[in-house]
């Protein structure tokens, strides 16, 4: 059996399964993803029907890097020929003095040619009858908002990583990584792997991973949740008809049209308690749900129906919520991905950007806000600042 490879993936999860494909591209049969449970499982952070995919963000970096982003999965689209991404427009919504403030959305769109809308609570409710908001709430509409198909994305992914020759192993843990002689050991499933680069994309994990290189980065896990509502007023929550949209507050909350289930998607944006990927339950919190439901019942009511189900899921949170994207340092043939809970929009060019650098050691991806030596990183307790 083959152990030396050019490329090693380690985790396959949205961001390791959107590397070991554009890796495949360019190196095929030299590349190997390994992941610790089957393909496809739902411990981590990557799996359910739909994440929001937009430009809308609030730094010019974050809008350049999404529109790479939705060039990426076009790439993967045309290659799979199957649809990834689904355009339903998205709605930013904030009231005054709201936590997350709309302004750095706007000049950043701006600044990068993106077109957008700003309207007011009157507009929004004539547009999109089902919400209920006073007329101090305003917002911004921007057309590409809409959904990433994250499952459906991740099994793409993965399959024409392998189209293109590529080795992804599930249900092997890699328990050891060390670098020797310019190149890379990596014990998994109690077998020793070679390579020349390691991409590590191991979500919830990562610090178990980096450990072995004797850093440890200020990452907080948190368990969230999404619940799916069985609303009786299907046909206003159609994809064609309502946006996926965030309520820019705190607790901000999201939500979906109906998309993957027979129902709408709402959920609080880190609003879950912090554990490890070994703590984490798959328990619900009936506080957070709540929550959500006290929300929607007075801004968005016609959403709400009998609750289909709650699923958790993961977040790694980065103390400034950037992402992490860099080399590991003092190695520099290692790679790192820490998606800090906003990154499957981006999976396919992160994934992208990976390759790159494994490939060619540079990207024309500007990843200086994403630097595992940025000082917040390095702070033992950093201050924590989710609501961006
Ligand atoms: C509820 C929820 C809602 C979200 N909503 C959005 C959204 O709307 N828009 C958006 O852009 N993002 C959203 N996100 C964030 C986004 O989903 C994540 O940032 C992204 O999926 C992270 O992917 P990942 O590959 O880093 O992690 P994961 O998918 O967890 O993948 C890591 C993989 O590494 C494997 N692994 C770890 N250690 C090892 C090891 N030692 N050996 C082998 N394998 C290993 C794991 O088993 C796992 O499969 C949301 C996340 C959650 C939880």
């Amino acid at each position: 059996m083959r152990r030396e490879y050019e490329y090693i993936v380690l985790g396959l999860g949205g961001l390791g399964s959107a590397a070991a494909y554009w890796l495949a591209r360019d190196a095929g049969p030299d590349v190997l993803g390994l992941e610790q449970f089957e393909l496809g499982h739902i411990r981590g952070e990557s799996q359910d029907h739909s994440r929001i995919i937009r430009l809308s963000y609030h730094t010019p970096g974050y809008v350049r890097l999404a529109k790479r982003a939705y060039e990426s999965w076009a790439e993967l689209e045309k290659e799979a020929k199957e649809q990834v991404v689904l355009k339903t427009g998205g709605l930013d919504l904030a009231p005054p003095q709201s936590a997350i403030p709309l302004d750095p959305y706007m000049q950043s769109m701006r600044g990068e040619g993106v077109e957008f809308e700003e309207l007011d609570a009157g507009e929004i409710m004539r547009r999109w009858p089902s919400w209920r908001l006073t007329d101090d709430v305003h917002g911004i509409y921007q057309a590409d908002g809409g959904i990433a198909m994250a499952a459906r994305a991740n099994a793409a992914h993965q399959r024409m990583a392998k189209e293109h020759g590529a080795h992804l192993k599930d249900r092997v843990p890699v328990t050891d990584v060390r670098s020797a002689d310019g190149e890379v050991d990596v014990t998994a499933g109690g077998l020793a792997y070679r390579c020349r680069r390691l991409v590590i994309a191991a979500g919830p994990w990562s610090n178990n991973v980096l450990d072995c290189f004797g850093g440890n980065l200020p990452l907080q896990v948190t368990q969230e949740q999404v619940t799916y509502f069985e609303t009786p007023h299907l046909r206003d929550f159609e994809p064609g008809r309502f946006p996926v949209w965030i309520w820019m507050d705190d607790p901000c909350y999201y939500g979906f049209p109906v998309f993957g289930e027979r129902g709408t998607k709402i959920a609080q944006d880190a609003g879950g308690k912090v554990v490890t990927a070994e703590t984490r339950t798959f328990e619900p919190d009936p506080a957070n749900l709540k929550g959500v439901e006290d929300f929607a019942r007075r801004y968005l009511p016609t959403a709400l129906g009998p609750v289909i189900y709650t699923k958790t899921c993961l977040y790694t949170l980065t103390p400034d919520r950037d992402f992490v994207i860099d080399f590991v340092p003092e190695n520099e043939n290692v790679m790192v991905a820490i998606g800090a809970g906003h990154a499957f929009k981006f999976a396919g060019v992160i994934g992208r950007i990976l390759s790159e650098l494994a490939v060619d050691g540079q990207t024309p991806s500007d990843l200086s806000p994403f630097t595992i030596e940025r000082p917040i990183l390095k702070e033992k307790d950093p201050k924590r600042t989710y609501m961006v």
